[in-house]
């Protein structure tokens, strides 16, 4: 039984990770801040600040959008969540939690095609071994045109 409940326990943690590194951090989880992070954590993939709106204000109508920008700002700060443009106004948050990962994006067509967080291991060393610079490589996004638009 002991065991049983240490899975649980396991499982609600993962569950819960951003909610509590936040209030980890000393953060006051309002009813709101709770919901943003479980809309943000619930994704598949990738949430945007709409998107996060629209899920919390179905619940909690007396939402304001500006508490989701105030939210994701702090777990961008706290670097819960990465950003990323994607072109055409649409900006995207994932958990960093749930892995790295970049995009190719079409500035034709609009296709977004995921990349490993390993594509830019290469491009990371030679910048850090000519420039001496450390990249912060998360979550990029580079533009340009895809295989169906090309051909
Ligand atoms: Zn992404
Ligand atoms: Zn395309």
């Amino acid at each position: 039984m002991s065991d049983h409940n240490h899975i649980q326990q396991n499982h609600n943690h993962e569950h819960s990770g951003l909610l509590s590194q936040l209030a980890e951090s000393g953060y006051r989880m309002t009813p709101q801040r709770s919901m943003i992070v479980e809309a943000i954590e619930n994704s598949s993939n990738h949430i945007s600040a709409e998107e996060i709106y629209a899920s919390v204000v179905s619940k909690y109508r007396h939402v304001n959008i500006s508490t989701v920008y105030r939210t994701l700002e702090l777990l961008k700060e706290k670097g819960l969540v990465t950003e990323t443009n994607l072109g055409n106004g649409r900006v995207s948050y994932h958990p960093t939690g749930k892995g790295q990962h970049h995009h190719l994006v079409c500035h034709k067509c609009g296709a977004i095609i995921d990349l490993d967080e390993t594509a830019f291991i290469d491009l990371k060393e030679m910048l850090r071994k000519k420039y001496g610079f450390l990249a912060d490589l998360k979550h990029l996004a580079i533009f340009g045109s895809c295989l169906k638009c090309n051909s």
